[in-house]
């Protein structure tokens, strides 16, 4: 057996999305070669024209909106020991997810002003509502940190589980003037940390890329703001950029 067959097997796989995650990868360091030593891709179309079946971790990014998709995804899953959804549009549904705000002939007659005849609008979905997930990589992008300490953690054969608290932690210890004294509002109470509160840091508000907390404390974000004076509806529009497909699977749970 040659030292390469040796190697864990990785293969990413992009369907309704913007390829900014995997195109996050490219920007190479140390520590991705690091991990070469230990991996072999086979699959990665941003970066190789090659591509092989035979995989034992499958990165999947974007949503699987048609038919077409669910029948990839799933043999993806027969292929693969592991599946990550790799970057929001595949942990959440992400942005795509605000195409469920308009029915199917909206929607196109929104993006394609009657020239869609010939084409399919899909539904988008997050990867685990179609097939079973291994592990999450949150982040619209990810994160490369993040991605390494997930992949090191997961050949260590340790799994990965991404942090369930909020990004208001990362910022404190950054110690940033909180968002709502200046003014805007922020969504990083209720969302799950990771990204070292990228944006605030930079002084933009939290859209809550990285999704809701497993269990977000509702009752203190409405508290702060009552405080700042802003209302539920102030945000409600802001939380539907990436997490509509996790509120609609809440309002469908509570329906039975
Ligand atoms: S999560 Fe964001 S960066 Fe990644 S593929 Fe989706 S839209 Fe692009
Ligand atoms: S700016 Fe946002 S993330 Fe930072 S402390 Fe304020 S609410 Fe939390
Ligand atoms: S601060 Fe919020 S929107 Fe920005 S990267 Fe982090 S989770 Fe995403």
């Amino acid at each position: 057996m040659s030292e390469d067959k040796k190697k864990v097997r990785i293969a990413f796989f992009d369907f309704a999305d913007c390829e900014g995650c995997q195109l996050q990868l490219t920007y190479l360091n140390e520590n991705f070669l690091g991990l070469l030593e230990h991996c072999e891709i086979v699959s990665f179309r941003e970066a190789m024209s090659e591509r092989s079946d035979e995989y034992d971790i499958a990165f999947v990014e974007g949503s699987i909106t048609r038919k077409h998709d669910e029948e990839r995804v799933r043999k993806i899953r027969e292929n693969a020991k592991i599946v990550i959804a790799y970057g929001s549009c595949a942990s959440l549904g992400g942005v795509n997810g605000l195409r469920r705000r308009f029915s199917d002939e909206e929607a196109k007659e929104i993006v394609y002003k009657g020239r869609d005849s010939h084409l399919e609008a899909g539904w988008p979905r997050p990867v685990h509502e179609v097939v079973k997930v291994d592990h999450f990589i949150h982040g619209c992008p990810s994160n490369n940190d993040e991605t390494i300490k997930a992949v090191k953690s997961i050949l260590l054969g340790k799994g990965y589980t991404p942090p369930d608290y909020p990004v208001c932690v990362e910022c404190k210890l950054k110690e940033n003037v909180c968002l709502f004294e200046k003014g805007q509002v922020c969504m990083g109470p209720v969302t799950r940390a990771g990204c070292g509160a990228w944006c605030p840091s930079w002084g933009n508000t939290c859209y809550s890329c990285r999704g809701l907390l497993d269990d977000p404390a509702e009752q203190g974000q409405t508290e702060l703001l009552e405080k700042y004076g802003y209302t539920i509806d102030d945000i409600t529009e802001k939380f539907d950029l990436y997490n509509r497909c996790r509120m609609d699977a809440e309002k469908e749970a509570e329906k039975k």
